[in-house]
């Protein structure tokens, strides 16, 4: 009988006690808007800002509804607007290009490299034709690029970077917080990414005027002034009515579920990486399996792991695809002809001009990616890697 593994891909761990006890607090005081305060009070959501800009070394945060509206809401701070070309990644998640689209904006694929992080070559090709002046990196799967490389590229040609970080949260650059090397940092806490609030999103920055913009932007009205790790009052006072309320707050009662989370990253992030390290150490070796080698600059946090069948055309993929799952496995191949769950190929994003990216659809059509939720002990992992290796084998034999 071959092993067959039966744990829960999309299991993520339960809230801690703590969280629950300060959700609790926040229903029993009725409060839950973040500027429904009492004298003295500072609400669960200026909190949260005041310590994940202390935790990423930023000046500025502010918490949003989604880690989608956090990018869309840079964009528009940084003055992108309907018509505007914005560089992104050929491979990313479906919010990425959605939040351009969503502020008028027109998407501009960068392609992929066997690493999974944007091709620097490609980009400069990309910013000569495009003209534009504006890219969002998007830090897909937990993978960063050479961030030194790419920001003497951007900063050369006068490119105002935002970084989507829904997938880095926790993750650094020779040291430097993931999300602080742009212009703009955009995070997610939606139950999938690194912290869970169930719907949620974090943007931070060292620039006033964006962080105003995008402060306004989100719903504050003229009340501003209760944020504590917002702008200064003062630069408000030239935008303040030129900047429309795009309503996507973020309520205390999911600040209040995210901060004691956020004391914890740390260590959840060690996890993760434990996992992921056991993994990879299971399919190393395996021949046809190809592994994402990672650069010694980068503080990566895993929280789930990326493989390649460079070797192995479609059929045989699909076929690998469903025996894995039929022992348990939940792989998600990134080559399907359609697109299912969540999407991730240039081409199912019709709004966006169709472009051609020859070295991006050979990189995803060998390219696999499966869930390590914490949820799973390292003897699943290593039982997970069993069962991929197994297959692949006898796909060859
Ligand atoms: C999840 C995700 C987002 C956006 O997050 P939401 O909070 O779901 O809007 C952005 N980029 C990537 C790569 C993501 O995976």
């Amino acid at each position: 009988m071959s092993e067959v593994f039966t744990g829960n891909f999309t299991q993520q761990e339960p809230i801690p006690e703590e969280a629950i006890e300060a959700a609790v607090r926040v229903m029993r005081h009725g409060r839950l808007h973040r500027y429904n305060i009492v004298a003295g009070e500072v609400s669960e959501a200026a909190l949260l800002e005041q310590e994940f800009a202390a935790f990423t070394g930023s000046t500025y945060c502010l918490a949003v509804a989604s880690g989608g509206y956090a990018l869309a809401a840079a964009l528009r701070a940084v003055g992108v607007g309907v018509g505007d070309k914005v560089l992104t990644n050929g491979f990313t998640l479906a919010p990425v290009p959605g939040a351009i689209a969503s502020v008028g904006g027109v998407p501009v694929f960068v392609e992929v490299t066997d690493h999974l992080v944007m091709d620097l070559t490609d980009l400069q090709v990309k910013i000569a034709s495009s003209g534009s002046r504006v890219l969002m990196l998007s830090h897909m799967r937990g993978h960063l690029v050479d961030m030194q490389a790419l920001m003497a590229v951007c900063d050369a040609a006068g490119i105002a970077v935002i970084e989507d970080c829904a997938h880095t949260m926790g993750a650094a650059w020779n040291g430097v917080a993931s999300g602080t090397q742009g212009v703009v940092g955009c995070y997610s806490t939606q139950t999938f990414k690194h912290l869970n609030s169930g719907e949620g999103g974090l943007l931070v920055t060292d620039n006033a005027e964006i962080m105003a913009r995008a402060t306004m932007l989100s719903g504050s009205y003229m009340l501003f002034d209760r944020h504590i790790a917002g702008a200064p009052s003062a630069v408000f006072e030239d935008i303040r009515l030129d900047t429309p309320n795009c309503s996507g707050r973020m309520d205390n009662l999911r600040a209040a579920i995210l901060r004691p989370q956020l004391k914890d990253l740390p260590a959840r992030c060690k996890a993760w990486n434990a996992r992921y390290r056991e993994v990879e150490n299971g399919l190393r070796n395996v021949p046809a399996v190809r592994l994402v080698e990672r650069p010694s600059n980068e503080d990566y946090v895993m929280s789930s792991f990326q493989f390649l069948l460079p070797e192995m055309d479609g059929a045989a993929i699909h076929d690998f695809v469903n025996r894995v799952a039929t022992r348990g496995v939940e792989l998600k191949w990134f080559g399907a002809d359609q697109p299912s769950g969540f999407t991730s190929r240039h081409d199912s994003w019709r709004y966006a001009p169709s472009q051609e990216l020859p070295q991006t659809d050979r990189v995803l059509a060998g390219l696999l990616d499966l869930r390590l939720p914490l949820t799973f002990s390292l003897s699943d992992c290593a039982q997970i890697a069993r069962i991929i290796r197994d297959e692949v084998m006898k796909g060859r034999s």
